[in-house]
């Protein structure tokens, strides 16, 4: 499908440029559907760890045409294993043990690549008004139109805005209310870096080690060897103070990983000159209408699921999908195209947003003894005699059936 801007095509405004906003603008524009993106950040935000397509996800990924771009990052990852204090192998669970449906699946890339892909995709399909270190700062929305006025003191008018500005979304809290009305703390905090590969980290496999005090570790191999992935999931109390603080959050996890073994010293010594540094809450969005008005909201903005569920990236490639789909499809009225986004999308969200068994408590065991409890469920996990219900568990979402919409990749 070539890009063909016309007259009567709605104009779009997204707020954020992360999967869901990069997505979204990809597909509209190739229904020939002008959009400006804004994005805080001065660039592409680098960073994230592996994050991984299977099932609808993969299919929508596939739909769009973005396998040649993601096949070309992505990692060659053999499976998940746990490990104690020393360095030592507890359980292994390869990718062919769980079908590829696994912690670690079929296709794996990080989600700096991912995104990379949706911006390349973005430039070979035309390009749209990208606009790096700017963001909305008011909302006026009437029966014709929303009228915006950005950071940088411009204003413009649009027929569409689309919030995909993730957990802590300003695009939701102008338009729909406060964050505290939506989001549910669900326990703890969750950090990743890059860090220089330790030695003993062995190459595509992605290690879990778990420290008393509820805190668990891990280190993800890169594509390229010499440079690994850290992930820190801590189980705690909510501290306003680590809201921003870059300090704060460092400060917890220098005392979280003291002392803990494995390779706690590694990552804390390589914290402090990461330049990818992320750290945030672990939350969920909740949220009666995913719209109001000419305003929609997308991925961790209306649904956040959380790292703990390891569905963020496909609830956002998905909902931008059906949104650019419903969007194309009622191009001279946005309310039914928002209506049917939600009622296509509503039943995938419900069972993506879920929790594995045990949630945050089970990935962060507290005491001596709660690690080896842990230990001894995840060897029953890898046992064949859990095989049919891990598969049951793991494949939740693979049931989804993906609409047809006529946009689709741009050789379609
Ligand atoms: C740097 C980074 C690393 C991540 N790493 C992981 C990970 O390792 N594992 C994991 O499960 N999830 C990770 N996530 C979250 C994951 O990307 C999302 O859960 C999922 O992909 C849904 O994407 P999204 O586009 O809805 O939100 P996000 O990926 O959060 O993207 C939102 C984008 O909006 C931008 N933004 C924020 N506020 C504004 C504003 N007011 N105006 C304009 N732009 C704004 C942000 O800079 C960001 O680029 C990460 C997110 C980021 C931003």
């Amino acid at each position: 499908m070539s890009t063909n801007h016309s007259a009567a095509q709605p104009s779009v405004l997204i707020a954020g440029g992360g999967i869901g906003g990069n997505a979204v603008a990809l597909q509209l524009l190739r229904a020939g559907i002008r959009t400006t993106v804004v994005e805080r950040a001065a660039a592409p935000r680098p960073g994230g760890q592996a994050v991984d397509l299977r099932g609808p996800s993969r299919e929508v990924a596939e739909r769009m045409g973005l396998m040649p771009g993601i096949r070309k990052y992505q990692l060659d990852e053999r499976g998940m294993k746990f490990v104690d204090a020393e360095g030592r192998d507890i359980v292994r669970m390869p990718t062919e043990m769980f079908e590829g449906k696994g912690a670690v699946a079929e296709i794996e890339l990080s989600r700096g690549d991912l995104n990379q892909v949706l911006l390349d995709a973005l430039a070979e399909a035309g390009g749209v008004d990208y606009r790096y270190g700017e963001w909305i700062s008011e909302i006026q929305q009437d029966e014709t139109g929303v009228d915006v006025t950005f950071a940088g003191g411009s204003t413009q008018r649009f027929d569409l805005v689309i919030g995909a500005d993730g957990l802590h979304s300003g695009t939701r809290h102008m338009v729909f209310g406060p964050e505290e009305q939506f989001s549910t703390y669900l326990g703890g905090y969750m950090s990743f870096f890059t860090l220089p590969s330790p030695d003993g980290v062995e190459d595509n496999w992605l290690a879990m080690h778990s420290l008393v005090g509820a805190t668990s570790i891990g280190l993800r191999p890169d594509a390229d060897p010499a440079t690994s992935k850290a992930l820190i999931i801590m189980r705690s109390a909510a501290d306003p103070a680590l809201r921003r603080e870059i300090s704060a959050q460092q400060d917890m996890i220098r005392r979280r990983l003291a002392g803990g073994g494995w390779e706690s010293a590694a990552i804390v010594a390589a914290m402090p000159g990461a330049t990818d540094f992320y750290f945030d809450e672990l939350a969920r969005i909740d949220m009666p209408n995913w719209s109001k008005r000419r305003v929609v909201l997308l991925g961790d903005a209306a649904y956040c699921g959380s790292p703990l569920t390891g569905q963020g990236t496909a609830m956002a490639l998905i909902g931008a999908y059906v949104l650019a789909g419903e969007i194309a499809a009622h191009a001279s009225d946005p309310e039914p195209a928002l209506a049917r986004y939600e009622e296509v999308l509503r039943p995938f969200i419900a069972k993506a947003q879920s929790l594995p068994p045990g949630g945050l408590r089970a990935m962060t065991p507290k005491s001596r003894f709660g690690i080896r409890a842990g230990q001894t469920v995840s060897k029953l996990m890898a046992s064949k005699a859990m095989k049919p219900l891990m598969m049951k568990m793991l494949s939740k979402t693979e049931s989804y059936e993906l609409p047809d919409y006529a946009v689709q990749t741009v050789s379609q």
